[in-house]
């Protein structure tokens, strides 16, 4: 089974408790000695066999290795790359059984890691993901004072729709929005404005 390590928790002396993300599941996972295992690290693609635990207690990750990727050497791609999880690790909070779409989803970016903008690829996915769970609001109305929205828009965490005085933010194009809420491309943004976006991203969706 393949599955993403979206956390890792240490547990007694140097055993591991790790949430993986796999194609049907978001599970928590029990491995002794795990601290020592340098393949067990935040965000990376793991193959792996799920070995059921005869008192009950966690299942245990076994025949472990690792998928790897061009980017994972790159510091500063691998530092977005982090931020990137640790939003699907709170997204997925409390939840046990997943689509298969967040996995292959999460597969897609890490393969697009490499050679696209990270951030590019954060904001694209945030919305994709919103999109996929029906939450994604026209951009029609500021949630803040209810009142419609005409060119500009500053959106608020969720990529809810607010006026750029109400949500006290930059204003950005409602119709490069609207464009980046149905393409899921980013292509019509400039750098500004996709730091702004990715930022809110990072505050979780
Ligand atoms: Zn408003």
């Amino acid at each position: 089974m393949k599955g993403f390590i979206l956390k890792l928790q240490r547990a007694r002396d140097e055993d591991m408790i790790v949430t993986i993300l796999s194609p049907t599941s978001v599970k928590k996972y029990y491995r002794f000695y795990g601290a020592r295992h340098s393949i067990l690290q935040m965000g990376y693609l793991i193959d792996f066999e799920e070995e059921q635990d005869k008192a009950n207690f966690l299942p245990r990750v076994r025949s472990l290795s690792h998928i790897g990727f061009p980017w994972l050497y790159d510091r500063e791609k691998l530092m977005l790359w982090h931020q990137f999880i640790a939003i699907f690790e709170r997204h997925f909070r409390d939840i046990e059984s997943v689509e298969s779409f967040y996995f292959y989803t999460l597969l897609e970016a890490a393969k697009r890691w490499e050679k696209q903008s990270p951030k590019r690829l954060i904001v694209e996915v945030a919305i994709n993901i919103l999109k996929y769970e029906g939450r994604l609001q026209p951009p029609s109305h500021c949630v803040i004072c209810n009142n419609q929205i005409d060119k500009s828009i500053a959106p608020i965490q969720g990529f809810l729709p607010a006026h750029p005085e109400c949500a006290k933010s930059p204003a950005i194009s409602k119709k490069d929005l609207m464009n980046l809420f149905e393409s899921g491309s980013t292509i019509l943004l400039d750098d500004a404005t996709i730091e702004q976006l990715y930022l809110l991203a990072l505050k979780g969706f």
